[in-house]
C-alpha cells in the first residue's frame, strides 16, 4: 500500500509512520516530493482493517492499494522519473545517455581505441564484455578479470563511465570492484540470485530484459534488485523472441512507452542485439528514441569483420559517428539532448 502523508506532517510523524510499518511487518520505502511525502509500505497484502488503522493516523492523508504487482517500480509508490547521475551526463527525467563500445573486451588495443572515440562522437559510458554470456561453450568466453583491468584503464584515460556484464553471483563483487554500472544480460535477466546480489551490491544496474520476457515479468525482476534497496536500475530493451527471421530479435518499440507508463525507471534501447545486423541498427535506435527512450546502448569496434562475438552488429568508426550524427538531429524533436557535462 501507499500512505500519503499530510502536507504538515514533519520529520517525527515520518518516524513514527515507519516504526508502526515496521511493527505490522512492512517494510517503508519514502519518497520526498516538493509538497507530499509519499510511503511505499512494502510486505504481506493488507487487508481492509489494516489499512483502515493507517489510515486513522492523524498525520496520514491517505491510504492507497498498489494494484501491479511490482512495487517499488511502479509509478504508483514512485511518482517522479528516477535520474541516475554519471559523472558525464544523467539518464531519466528528460536526459538522454548513450553508452557504446564493443561487445567483447578482446584487448588493451581494440578497447582504448572504442573508448576514445565512443567519447569523441559523443558515447557517456563505455560498454565491454569481460564475461560473455555466450550460446556455446566453444565460443569465446571474455577475458575476465583482464578484462575488467583493461575497462577500469580506458576509463581512467577517458573519463568515461564503464558498464560491463556480471554473468554469476560469485563475480558480483569482483566486477563492482571495476565497474561503474554492472549489466544483468538477457539471458541471466531471471536469475534471481543474482538479480538479489546485484542488488546489495550498491552499483547502479543496467537490466536487459529477456528475449521472451513479458513486460511485467520485466519489472518483477527489476522488484528484486530495488528490493534489496539499491532503487539505480536502468531497463534495456534489446528485442524479443518471435518468428520473424530477418532480424535477430524483433525490437518491441512499444515496450518504451509503456514500461514509462508503469515505471519511473528509465527505460533504454538496445539496437545493436535486437537488429543483429549492423544496417538496422541506427533506424531502430531512432525508433526508440522516437518512443520515448531515456538511452541507447550500442555496440561499435574498431575492426567489425575481426570482432569474436557479434561481428555482424558492430558498428566501425564511421558508422558510429554517422549513428551519432542521426542521435543527436533526433534528440530536439523529443525535447531532449545529449547532456552537455564537461569530460575530463
Ligand atoms: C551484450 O550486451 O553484450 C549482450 C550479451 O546482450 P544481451 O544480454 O541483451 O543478449
Ligand atoms: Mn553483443
Amino acid at each position: 500500500m501507499l500512505v500519503v502523508l499530510k502536507k504538515q506532517a514533519d520529520a517525527s510523524a515520518l518516524d513514527e509512520l515507519i516504526r508502526e510499518l515496521d511493527r505490522f511487518g512492512f517494510k517503508a520505502h519514502v519518497s520526498q516530493g516538493v509538497e507530499t511525502t509519499l510511503v511505499g509500505a512494502v510486505g504481506k497484502g493488507p487487508t481492509p482493517e489494516i489499512m483502515e488503522h493507517f489510515r486513522a493516523l492523524p498525520y496520514v492523508a491517505e491510504v492507497i492499494r498498489i494494484s501491479k504487482p511490482y512495487k517499488l517500480a511502479s509509478l504508483e509508490v514512485h511518482p517522479l522519473p528516477t535520474v541516475l547521475r554519471f559523472p558525464t551526463g544523467a539518464t531519466g527525467g528528460g536526459h538522454f545517455l548513450v553508452a557504446a563500445g564493443p561487445c567483447g573486451v578482446e584487448s588493451r588495443e581494440q578497447t582504448l581505441t572504442a573508448a576514445r572515440y565512443v567519447k569523441k562522437h559523443g558515447g557517456r559510458m563505455l560498454r565491454g564484455g569481460a564475461y560473455k554470456p555466450r550460446t556455446s561453450p566453444y565460443s569465446f568466453q571474455g577475458l575476465g578479470e583482464e578484462g575488467l583491468k583493461i575497462l577500469a584503464e580506458a576509463r581512467r584515460e577517458t573519463g568515461l563511465p564503464v558498464v560491463t556484464e556480471v554473468t554469476s553471483p560469485h563475480l558480483v563483487e569482483p566486477v563492482a570492484e571495476y565497474a561503474d554500472v554492472l549489466q544483468i544480460g538477457a539471458r541471466n535477466a531471471q536469475n534471481f540470485a543474482l538479480l538479489k546480489e546485484v542488488g546489495r551490491s550498491g552499483k547502479p544496474v543496467l537490466l536487459k530484459r529477456g528475449m521472451s520476457m513479458t513486460l511485467e515479468e520485466f519489472l518483477m525482476s527489476a522488484e528484486y534488485v530495488l528490493s534489496e534497496g539499491n532503487d539505480q536500475v536502468i531497463l534495456v530493451e534489446r528485442g524479443i523472441r518471435t518468428f520473424e527471421k530477418a532480424t535477430r530479435f524483433t525490437l518491441d518499440v512499444s515496450a518504451v512507452p509503456v514500461l514509462k507508463g508503469w515505471t519511473h525507471l528509465p527505460v533504454w534501447v538496445d539496437p545493436s542485439h535486437a537488429a543483429g545486423k549492423r544496417e538496422y541498427v541506427t533506424p531502430l535506435a531512432l525508433a526508440g528514441i522516437a518512443a520515448g527512450a531515456d538511452g541507447l546502448i550500442v555496440e561499435t569496434h574498431p575492426r567489425p569483420e575481426e570482432a569474436r562475438s557479434d561481428a555482424a552488429q558492430q558498428l566501425n568508426e564511421e558508422e558510429f559517428a554517422e549513428f551519432m550524427s542521426r542521435v543527436k538531429a533526433l534528440l530536439p524533436a523529443v525535447g531532449k539532448a545529449l547532456d552537455a557535462a564537461a569530460l575530463r
